[in-house]
């Protein structure tokens, strides 16, 4: 029997028109075994990987649904998708959208640091998607700006990361207002996560299928090369570009002013150049992108910023000169490349500098990166002498200055009426002179403990 196609899967006519316009031709693996069940109403319990094509495995069986049975219930919710982080709701919403493109169904995205009063007047019109994360969802539940007692489909998308990010609370607070005849599609990268069987039963209120798909190739073969400082980093980009064979490589720094001196750098070393970052202009960054997609220039430097949301096809390298600030932004850029079933590659240059970073991002990943080095390019810097558990150098955290506790002293307030000694008589205030006064030694409150977002945070 020959392996079914989009068509055999899906019958909407709208979403077989969006899926042919995405360039989509054969269902992945995960969509394969995810999308009978779903449409069949099944409860699922999904391991799968990122990138292995899964957003469109909950999203088409979902949006099928309710493109086929127009909502009985038009003051709620039908699909509800919980996701981590801001930046992987962002994709949901521009995938779920490139699906949709065909019809009139709208999907709003509820997530943190955009104003609550914005989201409450969409929230009102109860779109019939939310793409959220759970802090700010749990957030409106809390203001009784949103309740999903219609809701059809509850999707929890990463789940083992939003349990790792301690926003297991939150999920249960959301799923708690959900209709409980929804159907719930869970995915995570694996099942066997610490607490996730819990959160499960919970919140998968059926007899849930399992589906494990572990054939996901890793499609991005990501390296590191050891660094000494900039100028060694300079002489190992120039290299890798010389040698190594791509069609297209993006090149990422953290700050524009190194993007800008990379770009002048690699065309002094004849490369045709295009540069993204704060300090071009839209006009120029439309051509850097079209000269960069039909291939006139071949190399793109670029800061995160400047390069979020693209998708051009034949990047199959992605350099980073400076190492990714948290492990949604190295995911993020290392996924410009080995999009789909293409292979990609990704380098990171790692100095002392870049190195817990680099460490928090392997485990955040749960991979290890490949170590390579150039010939006659090898770093003097081997990694730190003392690592801790985690990988990260011991001892580089920079100690906070002890406080002499004696000079610590409460400030006392002196009252204009005690210095001249006028007005009602009565005691006093304490004074600074007075030499009764207790010395009072003020200590320092613990920082408050943050939900890991970021992968400085993620360790220990
Ligand atoms: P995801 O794992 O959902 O993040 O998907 C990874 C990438 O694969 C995204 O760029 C999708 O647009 C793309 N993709 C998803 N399904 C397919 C498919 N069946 N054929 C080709 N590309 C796909």
């Amino acid at each position: 029997m020959s392996t079914p196609n989009f068509h055999d899967l899906i019958s909407d006519a709208q979403l077989h028109k969006a899926i042919d316009a995405l360039g989509y031709t054969q269902p992945t693996s995960v969509q394969l075994a995810a999308i009978p069940d779903a449409l069949a109403g099944k409860d699922l319990l999904v391991s799968s990987k990122t990138g292995s094509g899964k957003t469109a495995a909950f999203l088409l069986p979902s949006l099928q649904r309710i493109l086929a049975s127009p909502s009985a219930n038009t003051n709620s919710t039908r699909i509800l998708i919980l996701t981590p982080t801001r930046e992987l709701a962002r994709q949901i919403v521009k995938n779920a959208e490139q699906l949709l493109r065909f019809t009139s169904v709208k999907v709003a995205m509820i997530c943190g640091g955009e104003e609550l009063k914005y989201q409450k007047a969409l929230l009102r019109k109860n779109p019939e998607i939310v793409v959220g994360t759970p802090g700010r969802l749990a957030e409106h539940i809390a203001h009784k700006s949103t309740e999903f007692s219609g809701l059809e489909v509850l999707v929890l998308d990463e789940a083992d990361r939003m349990l790792e990010m301690g926003l297991h609370e939150d999920v249960l607070k959301i799923a708690n207002t959900c209709a409980t005849q929804r159907q719930t599609l869970l995915f995570s990268a694996t099942l066997e996560v610490k607490g996730l069987r819990h959160l499960i039963s919970q919140v998968v209120l059926g007899d849930a299928k399992e589906i494990h798909i572990d054939d996901a190739p890793n499609r991005i073969n990501q390296q590191m090369i050891l660094a000494d400082d900039i100028k060694h980093k300079e002489k190992l980009l120039i290299e890798l570009l010389a040698k190594a064979v791509y069609e297209k490589v993006i090149v990422f720094t953290n700050t524009k002013i190194k993007a800008a001196q990379l770009d002048g750098l690699l065309r002094y070393s004849k490369y045709r150049v295009s540069a993204l970052h704060g300090d071009v202009t839209q006009d120029q960054r439309k051509i850097a992108l079209d000269l960069f997609r039909q291939g006139k220039t071949q190399v793109l430097v670029a800061t995160d910023v400047a390069a979020r949301g693209l998708d051009i096809p034949g990047v199959d390298l992605v350099i980073n000169f400076d190492m990714a600030h948290s492990g949604d932004e190295y995911v993020h850029r290392i996924g410009r490349t080995g999009r789909a079933d293409a292979e990609g590659r990704a380098v990171s240059l790692v100095s002392a500098a870049d190195w817990n970073l680099t460490k928090g991002i392997e485990r955040y990943l749960r991979v290890e990166f490949e170590k390579m080095a150039l010939p006659g390019l090898t770093a003097s810097y081997k990694g730190p002498d003392k690592t801790k558990s985690s990988g990260k150098a011991v001892g580089t955290k920079k100690k906070e200055p002890t406080k002499d506790k004696k000079t610590s002293v409460e400030k006392i307030k002196v009252r204009e009426r005690d210095k001249k000694n006028i007005g009602k008589r009565r005691a006093p205030s304490a004074t600074n002179k007075s030499v009764d006064v207790p010395t009072v030694v003020v200590d320092g409150f613990a920082p408050p403990k943050k939900k890991i977002s970021r992968i400085e945070d993620a360790d220990e």
